[in-house]
């Protein structure tokens, strides 16, 4: 081993963007001086449905309080029997979950790509049975999944296609934006996104099959176009308030260009990490724009000789903003899930028989391998090139100390 430089490779602090500024100001202020913050036919909120339209071209929409309630009302919405399954990758958030459980719904976790870290569609083919009604693709990291195969599996299969692309604003699965191929899809504008207003959402859905109830499942089962309040189902106030909105579409405003810079700095960082020996890059399918939520690699820890926590410290100590993992465990093994404590320590559909879903059971050995390799490293629009190459080099220095 070679020694470790006084000096670290990356001299500067990790950069950090002014996310917010005086097109947020500008329409909270517009916002301040109306009657109403209320979203329904709300100035600003009509504005944030063009803004996103502008760039995602969906007929309905509900901008709700999160990503979490935008996979809620989507699941909702789709009146599944209790105990019914929808097939989700178990690398992602909780809000891929949450949902799916307080409908009474069994996630059913399916394995990872090794490469592309999304959802694996074997794994989703076999995970298939006579009560699956849904997949939740997770474009994660901004990766766009293969979502020519996921559209197959669930046509051969008469399954609703829900994405969630929480961490995938701007990202193209095969030129087109992600979100515009499933039945319903599911963003976040949580202050870690790509665009943020502190903590929102956007359901979204062309077909009118899939979006017309969208706004009766985030309001409270309220008819607002008619006016008539008669609740015939049992929905969630999830809505959106006029700020909130106000702030989303000034953030839409800059959809292109932070998604831009991410763009090119996580395809940089990409190329700066070919060929270094010990490190395993994601694989972004040729045709696809990744947008980088952030930017995860894999060790080849026996080529290394390290354990990983020792190599991630290399880095940090090379002043590389990195970490050793992503999150802890696939979702299954959290004691959520492990106790099965859905309910005060029960799991009603099961103790009506109407799942034998046994979460102590679930593995998924190519996740959990991952999970043990993996480095996450931030990434924003506010890096440089400069600052990016010093990261690459920083990498390949402490790689190539270990694996010369
Ligand atoms: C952030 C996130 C969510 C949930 O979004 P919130 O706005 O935090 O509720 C869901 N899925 C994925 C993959 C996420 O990263």
């Amino acid at each position: 081993m070679k020694q470790t430089s006084s000096k670290p490779i990356v001299n500067e602090p990790f950069p950090l963007p002014q996310r917010w500024g005086d097109a947020e100001i500008e329409l909270l202020t517009q916002a301040m001086r109306q009657q109403s913050l209320f979203y329904w036919k709300g100035p600003q909120t009509e504005a944030l449905y063009e803004a996103f339209r502008q760039h995602y071209p969906l007929k309905h929409l509900f901008p709700c309080s999160s990503g979490t309630a935008s996979i809620h009302i989507a699941l909702a919405s789709l009146k599944f029997q209790p105990g019914d399954e929808i097939i989700v990758p178990c690398i992602t958030d909780m809000g891929s979950v949450l949902g799916i459980l307080h409908q009474q719904l069994v996630p059913v976790f399916v394995d990872i790509d090794p490469d592309s870290y999304n959802i694996d569609p074997g794994s989703t083919r076999r995970a298939i049975t006579p009560k699956t009604r849904a997949i939740l693709p997770v474009h994660l990291c901004g990766n766009p999944c293969d979502m020519d195969s996921i559209m197959t599996i669930a046509r051969e299969n008469q399954l609703v296609v829900v994405e969630d692309c929480a961490q995938a604003w701007g990202a193209r699965y095969q030129g087109e934006l992600v979100g515009l191929k499933g039945d319903l899809s599911c963003y976040s504008f949580n202050d870690f996104k790509h665009l943020s207003c502190g903590d929102g959402g956007m359901v979204a859905a062309n077909d009118d099959a899939f979006g017309l109830n969208l706004s009766k499942w985030g309001d409270k089962c309220y008819n607002r176009v008619t006016g008539i309040r008669n609740p015939d189902e049992l929905a969630l106030n999830y809505r959106m308030s006029e700020p909130l909105s106000a702030i989303c579409t000034a953030q839409l405003g800059k959809h292109d260009d932070i998604v831009e810079r991410r763009h090119r700095t996580g395809m940089l960082l990409h190329s700066l990490l070919e060929n270094i020996p010990g490190i395993i890059r994601t694989k972004i399918q040729s045709g696809d724009l990744h947008s980088f939520y952030n930017y995860i690699f894999r060790l080849d820890l026996d080529l290394l000789g390290v354990t990983r926590s020792t190599f991630a410290a290399a880095l940090q100590a090379e002043g590389v903003n990195a970490e050793d993992g992503y999150i802890p465990d696939p979702v299954y093994r959290y004691d959520l899930f492990q106790n099965h404590n859905f309910y005060a320590g029960t799991w009603p559909i099961r103790d009506f028989g109407l799942t034998d879903m046994d979460y102590r059971k679930v593995k998924c050995p190519v996740a959990e391998e991952f999970l043990q390799d993996c480095i996450h490293m931030p990434l924003n629009e506010a890096m440089t090139e400069a600052y990016t190459e010093k990261v690459g080099l920083a990498i390949r220095t402490v790689a190539e100390r270990f694996a010369p």
